[in-house]
This record gives structure tokens, sequence and C-alpha cells, in this order.
């Protein structure tokens, strides 16, 4: 199985395509049978995928992200605003990026990405180039892909995510987006805060340098170097070619399939195509992660 909950190309291909078998079977695969959910406190019941390893990346994901907004906060931001030498201003913007961040984390991660109801109503899809999903038995519209480590179909899948052990379809997308943004922003920010540390702010005189953490600086500096520009730049490379796509109106799975042919391909209008993501004209709820999306396709509201 790859990166992406499907096994190979071919695989991919045939999911296109009807099968010849009765739509009616018996045997059907209960699609719901990967995901169950956990309460946590503060946050209530959350969705989680009942897989070993995605739990284990986002485990991963979750220890970046506590270590990063440590080592930044406790090794340089306070001792240096006690040293008077930044503002709280600059502390807070931090952190105020950094719950963002985990905030799209915990909904990119959580949310239903878009599991596909079980429609009988034809009605809902006259017109419509819908396929037939040979795994789960489901009517599905164009661009819903059955992703393999979920066990669903999801509508206009992107791809399966396993650092946030999550499909990213269409009711998740814009917290994945927002996720890519603001974990650019955490990891510039750690980077900058890195540099500050290593060549503008002097050595600090109010802390306590027998503190473990502040006698030993120097190596989790490093780390925090290493993890900082990581993030940056691959967090840059993704989002930059995320608003690619969300401009072209294409998938990573529609673009591992066929690349566009020459002359197909339309660029949105930024604005049309970012309302349509994220469900909304307010451009300042466009940046809040913890929120509903409006906008839902029909067949999403539909029953299951
Ligand atoms: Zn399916
Ligand atoms: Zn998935």
């Amino acid at each position: 199985m790859d990166l992406y909950g499907t096994n190979n190309m071919q695989n991919m291909v045939n999911m296109f395509s009807f099968p010849q078998q009765n739509h009616q079977s018996p045997s059907r695969q209960k699609p719901d049978d990967n995901y169950s959910y956990i309460k946590i406190p503060l946050l209530g019941r959350v969705r989680c995928i009942k897989d070993k390893n995605g739990m284990m990346c986002l485990l991963f994901v979750y220890i970046y992200w506590i270590y990063g907004t440590w080592a930044s906060v406790y090794i340089v931001l306070l001792p240096a605003y006690n040293d008077g030498h930044v503002s709280s201003f600059f502390i807070y913007f931090y952190l105020s990026v950094a719950l963002l961040c985990l905030g799209s984390l915990i909904r990119a991660s959580t949310l239903n990405p878009g599991r596909l109801p079980n429609i009988d109503d034809l009605q809902i899809i006259e017109g419509e180039e819908w396929t037939f999903c040979p795994t789960c038995n489901r009517k599905r519209p164009p661009r819903a892909h059955h992703c393999r480590r979920c066990r669903q179909c999801v509508t206009r899948m992107d791809h399966h995510c396993p650092w946030i052990n999550n499909c990213v379809g269409e009711e998740n997308h814009y917290a994945f987006i927002l996720l890519l943004l603001y974990a650019f922003l955490l990891g510039l920010l750690s980077f900058i805060i890195c540099m500050m540390h290593f060549w503008v702010l002097p050595r600090c005189v109010s802390c306590d340098r027998e503190v473990f953490y502040i006698k030993h600086s120097i190596w989790f500096m490093y780390l925090l170097t290493i993890l900082g520009l990581n993030m940056a730049l691959v967090m840059g490379v993704q989002f930059f070619s995320q608003h690619l796509n969300v401009l072209i109106d294409r998938t990573i799975l529609q673009n591992m399939q066929s690349m566009p042919e020459e002359g197909s391909v339309k660029v949105r209008d930024t604005f049309k195509a970012y309302k349509d993501l994220f469900g909304t004209n307010a451009v300042v709820c466009w940046l809040l992660p913890c929120r509903r999306r409006k906008t839902r396709p029909v067949y999403i509201q539909h029953p299951v």
C-alpha cells in the first residue's frame, strides 16, 4: 500500500469503472469499519481512523509541535523578554500562530473528509457522470475515491495523508491547507527565532543558568534549527503546490492518474477558487480552522 491509501496506479484507474456485479450485494463491506469516536477533554467526541501507522505518524507530528513551541518560548523568547530584548507582542504573535497550527491539525485529522452516504435516489445523480465503488458498493460522484486505509469512499478526495491519519477530501481540504499555511509560518518563525538566538540576542542575564534546558540550550537550539528549517521548507513547497491545484481545480490523485492535457487547464479566479474551498465569502473566516464549512453538496446532506 502506498502513501495515498491506494495499492497502485492500476487500482486507482480500476476504481473509475463499474464492476460486473450486483449493486445490491448482501456482502457489502461496512465502510465505517476503520474509524471510531474517542472522547477527549475539551474537544468532546472526535473521529479517529484506526490505523496504527497513521496514529504513530500523528503522534510524531504532535511531539514535533510540542517540542518546537516549547523550545522557542522557554529557551529564547521568555528569557529575551525578561531581559527586555523582545516585546510581548512578538511572543503573543508566535503563540497565536502555534495555536492556529494546532487547531488546524486537530481539525484536519478529526473532521470527516466527506464520507459518501449510501445514495439510492437516482434523481440526485441524474445527468452526472457517477461511477460505482466496487469495494463498498456505493454510487459515487466524479472525483470521489475509495481510500483503502479509511475503508470508505471520500468525495473529491485529494489524497490520504498519513501525517494527519486522515483522508483529505471535500469537507476537510480547507483545514489541511490552513495546516500547511500555519505549519509553514510556525517553522519559519522558529527558524528566525533560532537565528536571533545565535546571531542577534545577547547572552541572557536574568535566566537561571542551572536549569537543565538553559545549561544545555545549545543542543536544544541545534535541534530546533533543523526542525524549524525542515518544517518551513517542506510545508512551503506543499502549500505552494496545493495553491496551484486549488487554482486549476485539480486534486493530487487526478495529477497522479494523468497530468492535464495541454490547453485544458483553466486557471480560476483566486477569490472564487478559495471561496469554493472554504465555503464562505467572509475572508476573515478563511483563516479560522475551528468552524464548519458552510457549502455542502446535496449528496453529503443526503441521509447515510
Ligand atoms: Zn468505496
Ligand atoms: Zn483515507
